[in-house]
Parts: structure tokens; sequence; C-alpha cells
């Protein structure tokens, strides 16, 4: 045994770094204040976008995620015997037009691997049964890919189990002290762990408030909610993203089994505010509408909500160690692409947990 190691969150990055740290030999509790799965992890619907061809390390989380996910999802399903639904579907983005260069947009998806090509209306009336939107021209990628997240959070969950991971759920909303440059666990979770043990927060939207009290340097993460609907109808091929409305706002179609599709999703600022509204049905619908005019609100099954971490500032997620505490570390903050992120995330968390790598300086939490 490596050593314990308690963390703080029951999503997907949280289970991706108790799963591999478990792997490692290391003796991981995770405490989860809720459900495992219950904040936006299982809220997700599952877009793993096409290998990003941006050579920053945030697009690399992204890249890694999108090259390892085919496999991750081959293990899970031999270890647990669940179906996380990990589909290789390609997507195609709807566009109102050609841009000037069509050649300069394919080149620079080939430069990262994924196969592109320029599509007319036909392909696209092709692609989605039902379409009557207005656009004439589609890109389509090869690259992309669907996972369901309800059923990846429960295969991860499972397969944590299985590698010896202790699991529990509705632990209380746990927040840390800090004691003698050290993060410390409320009770129970300080006696039964012991001292000695290392701590990861991975708890999403709601990280600032469990480092809260030990001041700077703080974790500039908020929540933005975003809602998402199921229509009954038969699906697309693939992915398809489109834009509707004055601010073109950007949304999707993501096929599901059965004749069904999530559409997705809404972005609002409205704090810690989780449930479902009119009003977000009302947009998705419209959104919807404006690729397939057939649907209406009776073909609508479901609706829901969750909470998305999005780290104020440019460069993406926080990270790596806590600065001045010999046993704190954070991951926190992938926004709209953390099922996509969330093994690469772990990765670098768990890299820098065991010495065996340093975060890229732009995941670092500020020194001040
Ligand atoms: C509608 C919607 C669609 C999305 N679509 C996609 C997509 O297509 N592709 C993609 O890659 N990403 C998508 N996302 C984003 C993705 O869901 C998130 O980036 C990702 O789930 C974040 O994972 P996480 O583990 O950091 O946080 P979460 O999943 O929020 O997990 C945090 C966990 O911490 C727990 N917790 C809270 N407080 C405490 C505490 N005090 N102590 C202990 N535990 C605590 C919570 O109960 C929760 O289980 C979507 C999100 C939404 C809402």
């Amino acid at each position: 045994m490596n050593g314990k190691v308690a963390i703080l969150g029951g999503g997907v990055v949280g289970l991706f770094v108790a799963r591999r740290l478990a792997s490692e030999g290391w003796e991981v509790t995770l405490l989860d204040a809720r459900r495992v799965g219950g904040g936006a992890s299982g809220a997700a619907v599952g877009v793993l976008q096409a290998p990003n061809p941006s050579r920053s390390a945030l697009a690399g989380l992204s890249r890694e995620g999108a090259e390892s996910y085919g496999a991750i999802a081959g293990e899970l399903l031999a270890e647990t015997g669940i179906d996380t639904g990990y589909r290789l579907c390609g997507c195609v983005h709807l566009r109102r037009e050609l841009p000037r260069d069509p050649g300069k947009e394919l080149a620079r998806w080939a430069g990262a691997g994924v196969g592109a090509a320029w599509c007319d209306r036909s392909r696209i009336e092709e692609l989605i049964p039902g379409y009557g939107g207005e656009e004439p021209v589609g890109l389509e990628l090869d690259g992309e890919a669907v996972i369901d997240p309800p059923a990846l959070v429960a295969a991860l969950a499972a397969s944590c189990r299985a590698r010896g991971v202790e699991l529990i759920e509705d632990a209380g909303s746990l927040a840390l002290t800090g004691q003698s440059a050290r993060a410390v666990l409320p009770e129970p979770w300080a006696s039964r762990l012991g001292p000695e043990a290392r701590v990861v927060v991975s708890s999403g939207s709601w990280t600032p408030g469990v480092v809260e009290s030990l001041g700077s340097p703080g974790v500039a993460v908020e929540p933005v909610r975003g809602q998402a609907i199921e229509l009954e109808h038969p699906a697309p091929a693939c992915v398809v993203h489109f834009s509707h409305g004055g601010s073109g706002s950007a949304y999707y179609l993501v096929p599901r089994p059965g004749g069904r599709i999530w559409v997705g999703s809404t972005v609002e600022e409205v704090g810690y505010e989780d449930s479902t509204t009119p009003h977000g049905l009302a947009e998705l619908l419209v959104a919807a509408r404006s690729v397939l005019p057939g649907i209406g609100e009776g073909d609508v099954r479901r609706q829901w909500a969750g909470l998305r971490p999005k780290a104020m500032r440019r460069g993406g997620p926080f990270i790596g160690r806590w600065p001045g505490l010999e046993n704190l570390w954070i991951a926190a903050g992938n926004y709209r692409s953390g099922i996509l992120q969330g093994p690469a995330t772990a990765r670098v968390l768990c890299e820098a947990l065991t010495g065996a790598g340093e975060p890229d300086e732009s995941f670092a939490l500020p020194v001040d």
C-alpha cells in the first residue's frame, strides 16, 4: 500500500482519480456529500468532441479524452459488465455558408488526425431525418463520439469498488480546515483516516465552499446551470451542432438509442439553483425546431439540469497541489467538457500527487 487518500466529490473527475490511485496501490476513500454522479456528471449529455487541433494544454486534456474513451469504455465493460453507451458516430456542424477558404479548415482537422469533409443539403437530409433547417452546408467530422453519462458514472463506481475504493455517499457537506500546513478533514473522517491521509478535492461547482476556510489562494470556480431535454423522434446518424437565436448560441442534438434525441443545453448563471424551468424547456424546443420543425411539445419525454463547474480564468481547470499545504490537491473547473476531459484531468492530478509529473502551469492554483 502507498498510503491513504480521501477524495471529496464523486463526479467523473473524482471517480477517475479514485480508480487510478486504487490501481496504483493507494488506499482510497471517496466521500460524496450527496450521491455519486449527483452533480454535473450525471446531468451531462455525453458528447465527446473530436480531437481538438489546438496545441494548448487545455485542448490536450480534451484530445487525450477523445483518444482514450474507446479503450476506457471497453475496460469498464469487461470489468463491470456495464455498457457505457460509447459510440464513435462522428458529427456535423451546420453552417450558413462555406468559409472563404474551405480547404484550410479541412487541413486544420487533418492535422489533428480527424477526417473532415464539407457536405451539401442533400447529405444533411440523409444524416438528419426530418431536417428542415436553413443551413445548406455542413462540416462532417469523423472523430466525435457519444457516451451515456449516468451509465459511465455507474461503471466507474463499480470499477472503483472492485479495485477496493470505499465509496461513501450522503457524507454531508464536507469542508476542510487548515492546521500546521496541513488540510484537516471534518470528523468523523479525520479520526477514521488518520492525520497522514492525503486529500483530493474534486467537488465540482461546490469546490470553493470545501476550501473556503483555508483562505488564499482560493479556487475561482462558479456554477453555470445547463438544462437539457429528451425528445422522442428518429435520431440523427451523428451528433449535430448548430447555432440559433440572435446571440448565435450553440446547441447540439445527440442521437440516443430507441428513437430518442437529447437536446443540449442552456447556459445560465443562476448560482446554485439546479432546478429545471419552463423557460429552459421553451429555449431548447425553439432551438431544436430550427433544425427539426416537425417537433412539438408532445415529443418531450424528459427535462433535467445540472451545474457545470466553470473555472473563472483563462487556461481551464485547476489541477494540482494547494500551495503551502503539504497534503492537499485540487481538480475542479472543467466546465462544459468535464466528461471528455475527466480521464486526462485525473491522470494529471494523480501524477502530481504521486510525484510522477508536474501539471502544466496553466492548471496551477495561483500562489499569492
Ligand atoms: C446539461 C449539461 C450537459 C453537459 N454536457 C457535456 C458533454 O456533452 N460533454 C462533456 O464533456 N461535458 C458535459 N457537461 C459538463 C460535465 O458534466 C462537467 O464538466 C463534469 O461533469 C464535471 O465533473 P466533476 O467531477 O468536476 O463535478 P461534478 O460531477 O459536479 O461532481 C462533484 C461532486 O461533488 C459532490 N460534492 C459537492 N459538495 C461536496 C462536499 N462538500 N464534499 C464532498 N462532495 C461534495 C457532489 O455531490 C458531486 O457528486 C455537461 C454538463 C451539463 C450540466
